[in-house]
């Protein structure tokens, strides 16, 4: 069975407001390892998409599993986040009256309950998991900076490297390239496939030359339902995808 492989898995969810079907028999899936992008106009139901997955919304009808196994359409956003799902919104959320070091210190330290609360885990290990985190996140130089004194995309970086602190299983991004330079936008997407190699990541993107390369499988979204699945060449050249979406 496709759920069984699988680290998420979306079966035929439905989403409505007021009548209206945010999420329209949403079905998609990403295996254990992953990174996936998903596109889509506004209004395509990319949001709501993470908010069935996180607990925030839950859906009307439909299934989400977690790791095969986990339903997550019956547990709360806490019990969401401790089992290792994380989610980066948009905005950058970080301390900036703390250092770069800081604010990794607090979410390596920080529950993972307790870290899903404050943002919408020094031993020597705990150190030594930092520095690792710091490289990744290119802020080795900038660790005694405050916050504050970050570039925007510095502090979408830094605010990845606290969700990395939290060891996920899975981590959802959205649009992690707006707002960023083009080096910086750039610099993202080698990041994330780095970060990929660890956990399993799903990308929500409307830069459309960042999700080319990132190279990974990219999902279409339009009224709340997959409309294309493959390679970002397949679904470029996808008639239907070009109507809705690329050709406007
Ligand atoms: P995207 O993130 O792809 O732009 P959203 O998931 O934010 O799309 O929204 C999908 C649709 O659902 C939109 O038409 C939006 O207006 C509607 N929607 C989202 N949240 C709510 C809500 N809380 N109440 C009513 N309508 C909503």
């Amino acid at each position: 069975q496709l759920a069984a492989g699988s680290i998420l898995y979306l079966d035929n969810v439905t989403v409505s407001f007021d009548g209206f079907k945010a999420l329209n028999n949403l079905s998609f899936v990403v295996a254990p390892g992953e990174m996936r992008a998903i596109i889509g106009p506004n209004g395509a139901g990319k949001t709501t998409m993470m908010d069935v997955v996180t607990g925030k919304t839950r859906p009307d009808e439909g299934d989400i599993l977690f790791a095969g196994h986990t339903d997550l359409t019956k547990l709360d956003e806490a019990d969401i986040a401790e089992l290792g799902i994380g989610r980066k919104f948009q905005k950058p959320t970080v301390f900036e009256s703390h250092t770069v070091r800081g604010n990794l210190e607090l979410a390596l330290k920080t529950d993972r309950r307790v870290f899903n609360v404050l943002f919408g885990a020094t031993r020597a290990d705990e150190a030594e998991r930092i520095d690792e985190i710091l490289e990744t996140i290119r802020l080795k130089d900038r660790r005694a900076s405050l916050a504050a004194n970050l570039s925007h995309g510095q502090k979408q970086w830094l605010e990845i490297g606290m969700l990395l602190a939290q060891e996920p299983k899975l981590l959802l991004v959205d649009e992690p390239a707006a707002g960023m330079t083009d080096a910086e936008t750039a610099e993202t997407a080698v990041l994330l496939r780095e970060i990929a190699k660890e956990q399993s990541v799903v990308v929500v993107e409307h830069d459309m030359t960042f999700v080319r390369d990132l190279g990974v499988k990219v999902t279409v979204l339009h009224e709340g339902h997959v409309l294309a699945e493959g390679s970002m060449d397949d679904v470029s050249n996808d008639d239907k995808v070009i109507e809705v979406y690329l050709g406007r």
